[in-house]
């Protein structure tokens, strides 16, 4: 069994005396244990954080870049390792992890152009020989906390632009998939990244209230569920920090009734389905707008009920296990609370067996008809293989469906209408919006995040966003007098 450390100035280690299990959840099986760090050992990360820092602030942007551009070589030729180790902790299909992987990838494309994104500005002359600029300089040590759905990708959402723009990063990675984390921190050693750089603490939550409260931290990225997301922005707010914490989601699909309606479901199927619905971004509800509803359905079944679900090791397949045990059950008892609650079940996964891997974590797709915005199965996150339909019968409604709802991370509209679809974008109370796509996530040079009770904090994560939470201003004015000017008892009015 697989010993999984920290990664902390530049080597594996560990002194914890706590563990928790890490399993393959396709074949059911423990493959390794990972250590979690006590308070102690996460103080020792920050102070050799610390001092890595004041070093790598001054390293030139340009030869920050070089490094990541190192990695970035590195990740690619090697793309194939990290996604086999993603998929067998987290269980996703391979060909999903690779996809995973080169989506984490493009935010390191993105701050290797860090040289060009932390330029100042400057205006010659705001007053007689005075000029005045401003600039863009790192908090210092910064946290990441992230959970099991993308270990590579969520991961690399933060650390290249936090450590592109000077600053010292700690992550700390979900406890459920570890590895990877690992595995790209090495890499990063190996481009030439100095050692205290980069940390990566396995851990609970010991580990992330010290990320939390220690005042040598200057700022936290966390993404994972809802009431985590709350508690980490309120704690790391009251202690000072600045926070940015993404939380769940409920994705809503609006199907006009003149959309493409294959279109629409193969989208669907995909979105709700893919990575066993274990997504953010995934589409958990589809809104059957008009009389679109009996067709919708019909279609969208014969997908569900014909999926290829197995070990994601294995080639060909469009969906693998759920990460644990313990989630496979909550997420079956969603679809035991739908029926009790009269939703129609029209494709049930609940009894799946997969031949070879009896003990494994599986599912199969689940599809729910006439669910309504009363329902738990409506109002909560499920995070599995479960798509919603609900009927309404107008555009108006189902606007008002999916701004009522507590999240607004995602949501897409299915039409063939330039009118609707611009409607659509300029009403609709959600962070990332899609038309005729099926997930509206967004590219690495634009940025992620959401809306409402899917994100605490004002920045997304990535693009220009990221830059500006991983950087503090500093405006400077500056002139170079001849002689004495005298002292000046007025506010200054440059001429
Ligand atoms: P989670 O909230 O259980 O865990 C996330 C992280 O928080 C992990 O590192 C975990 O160790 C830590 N954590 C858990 N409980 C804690 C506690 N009590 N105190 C301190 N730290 C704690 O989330 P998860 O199950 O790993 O991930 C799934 C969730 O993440 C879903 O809700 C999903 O929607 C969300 N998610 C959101 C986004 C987004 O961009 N909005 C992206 C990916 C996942």
């Amino acid at each position: 069994m697989q010993q999984i450390n920290h990664f902390v100035n530049g080597e594996l280690t560990s002194a914890s005396d706590r563990h928790a299990p890490v399993y393959n959840p396709a074949l059911g099986e423990q493959t390794g244990q990972v250590s979690l760090a006590s308070a102690d050992e996460v103080r020792q990360a920050i102070a050799n954080a610390q001092a890595a820092f004041p070093d790598w602030a001054e390293t030139s942007p340009l030869n920050r870049s070089r490094i990541l551009f190192r990695f970035k070589m590195i990740l690619e030729e090697r793309l194939d390792e990290l996604a086999r180790v993603v998929s067998a902790e987290h269980g996703k299909v391979f060909e999903d992890a690779r996809g995973e992987v080169i989506r984490g990838m493009e935010v390191v494309e993105f701050a290797c152009g860090i040289p060009q994104l932390l330029k100042g500005e400057y205006t010659d002359q705001v007053g007689r020989g005075v000029d005045a600029w401003s600039m863009n300089q790192p908090l210092g040590v910064v946290a990441g906390i992230t959970p099991f759905n993308f270990p590579a990708m969520v991961p690399m959402w933060m650390w290249p632009v936090a450590i592109a723009c000077g600053n010292t990063f700690i992550l700390k990675p979900s406890e459920k998939d570890p590895s990877a984390p690992l595995l790209v921190a090495k890499w990063l050693k190996e481009a030439g990244l100095p050692d205290g750089v980069l940390s990566v603490v396995n851990g609970d939550k010991e580990a992330v209230d010290v990320l939390l409260t220690d005042p040598a931290i200057q700022a936290v990225s966390f993404v994972g569920s809802t009431p985590i997301a709350e508690y980490i922005y309120r704690t790391a707010s009251e202690h000072g920090k600045r926070v940015q914490a993404l939380g769940g989601a409920k994705n809503h699909l609006v199907v006009m009734p003149d959309a493409d309606i294959d279109g629409a479901v193969n989208a669907l199927t995909g979105a709700a389905f893919g990575s066993a619905g274990e997504r953010c971004m995934a589409i958990s509800v589809a809104v059957a707008v008009g009389d679109i509803g009996d067709e919708l359905v019909e279609k969208l079944a014969e997908k569900a009920r014909t999926l290829k679900i197995g070990n994601g090791a294995e080639k060909g397949l469009d969906m693998g296990p759920l990460v644990t045990k313990e989630h496979l059950a909550k997420v079956k008892g969603y679809v035991d609370k739908g029926v009790a609650e009269g939703a129609t079940l029209v494709v049930d996964g609940r009894e799946l067996k997969v031949p070879g891997c009896e003990s494994g974590y599986f599912m199969g797709g689940c599809l729910f008809d006439h669910v309504t915005s009363d329902m738990v199965i409506y109002q909560e996150e499920i995070f599995g293989p479960v798509l919603c339909v609900v009927r309404v019968p107008d555009y108006v409604s189902a606007v008002k469906l999916v701004n009522g709802h507590e999240y607004g991370n995602g949501t897409s509209i299915f039409t063939r209408s330039g009118g609707v679809a611009r409607q659509y974008v300029r009403d609709i109370q959600v962070g990332m919006v899609g038309v005729n796509v099926p997930i509206p996530v967004p590219m690495a040079f634009h940025s992620f995040g959401g809306w409402k009770r899917s994100l605490f904090g004002s920045n997304h994560v990535h693009g220009m966003e990221g830059v500006k939470f991983y950087t503090r201003r500093k405006a400077v004015t500056a002139r170079w007098p001849e002689g004495d000017l005298g002292a000046e008892f007025v506010m200054p009015t440059l001429k």
